[in-house]
């Protein structure tokens, strides 16, 4: 879908909900309309996208030429070092009109600095969150989408490959991730879509763990969870090994995760709610006597960002369609003693749901 059918399809749902403006800051939202990437800075960026009539784009003057780059009919509102913004926000009102009306921001994304700007400017009273109206934007993914996703999924699982020889007991959780992250750039990666997660033994008894100096010993789990992007779309891959031989609880706790892995998978298909994968795979590692061990949600979506909803977790009825991409990855954690964690992508398809990550979940010695 190019950008001008995602913008019909952000005005016909901002009809829907009787909003007459959206303000975006830099970040995921703003990519998916408009192709333009703007990095989040202390000189505030603001798009201004009414329902009906011209969007505006109050930012520093050195962007402007990269915004007259874009396919949107914008009225630029620029500003230098010197002036600051806020006569540019003021500007921007005039032109826009709609004072004291609602305006929909980003709960997540928008700073008191954003804020406090447009609510002087428009003499706006109430941001309402539009996270989600986007989200029934950005849910289901289109053809190029999936490629994307695909894309820097296979530059993961190749750097997965290449890396994993290099592994040994002895190496430190550190040292082994620096290892990763060349391993990724060297697979195609553009950069990473978050800091990689290579941790053994205790530390991998925390599901979101830092990579430390501490040596990794035989015997123990590792967890490896990482993710890079391409063409702007992530990837996010968790796989777990062991280094040397795996004791008994160990093995065992390998495969009930791997179980629940499956049965997530194997649950998805269109019309079920999200929530209902996330019981699928509970409902394993709870049978399996492991439930109180298994702290986190089943998964999450992802596309420009690495969580985004649809989130696999209960409480999520949102009915998942074909096109809809997400993770599914249970854990088990014994504190002091490691974890086991295993992550694959799926995607939604007419009668079901695809894997697209596709590299083995068999328990590996290292
Ligand atoms: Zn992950
Ligand atoms: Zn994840």
């Amino acid at each position: 879908m190019g950008h001008p059918a995602r913008w019909d399809r952000l005005r016909e749902e901002m009809a829907r909900e009787g909003l007459e403006l959206l303000a975006l800051v830099p970040g995921a939202n703003l990519f998916y309309l408009t192709g333009l990437h703007f990095h989040r800075m202390e000189r505030p960026i603001v798009a201004l996208l009414p329902r009906e009539g011209e969007p505006a784009l109050i930012l520093p003057a050195f962007e402007v030429e990269k915004a007259q780059g874009a396919p949107i009919p914008w009225r630029l509102f620029p500003y230098t070092d010197a002036e600051g913004p806020t006569s540019a926000f003021h500007a921007a009102a005039a032109v826009l009109g709609g004072r004291g009306r609602p305006i929909a921001v980003e709960a997540l994304g928008m700073r008191v600095l954003e804020w406090s700007l447009l609510a002087q400017a428009f003499e706006s009273p109430t941001p309402i969150p539009a996270e989600p109206l986007l989200a029934r934007l950005r849910m289901v993914k289109g053809p190029e989408e999936i490629a994307a996703i695909r894309r820097a999924i296979a530059a993961a699982e190749a750097a997965l490959q290449q890396w994993l020889p290099e592994v040994r007991p002895g190496m430190t959780e550190r040292e082994a991730t620096r290892r990763l992250i060349q391993a990724c750039f060297a697979a195609g990666a553009d950069a990473l879509a978050f800091e990689p997660i290579v941790v053994a033994g205790p530390n991998a008894a925390l599901p979101h763990a830092t990579p430390s100096d501490r040596p990794m010993g035989p015997g123990e789990l590792m967890i490896v969870d990482f993710g890079v992007i391409v063409e702007g779309y992530v990837s996010d891959l968790t796989r777990t090994f062991v280094l040397g031989e795996p004791d008994p609880e160990t093995a065992r706790i390998y495969e009930v995760v791997r179980e629940a892995n499956a049965a997530g998978r194997a649950a998805v298909r269109p019309g079920i709610p999200a929530e209902a994968v996330d019981r699928a795979a509970r409902a394993v590692i709870e049978a399996a006597g492991y439930g109180a061990y298994f702290p986190h949600r089943t998964g999450h979506g992802l596309g420009l960002e690495v969580h985004e909803p649809p989130y696999l977790v209960a409480g999520d009825a949102t009915p998942l369609q074909p096109g809809m991409i997400f993770t599914v990855e249970p854990g088990i954690y014994l504190p002091g003693k490691g974890g086991v964690r295993i992550e694959d992508v799926v995607v939604v398809t007419e009668t079901g749901g695809e894997s697209l990550t596709a590299f083995p979940r068999e328990l590996r010695s290292l």
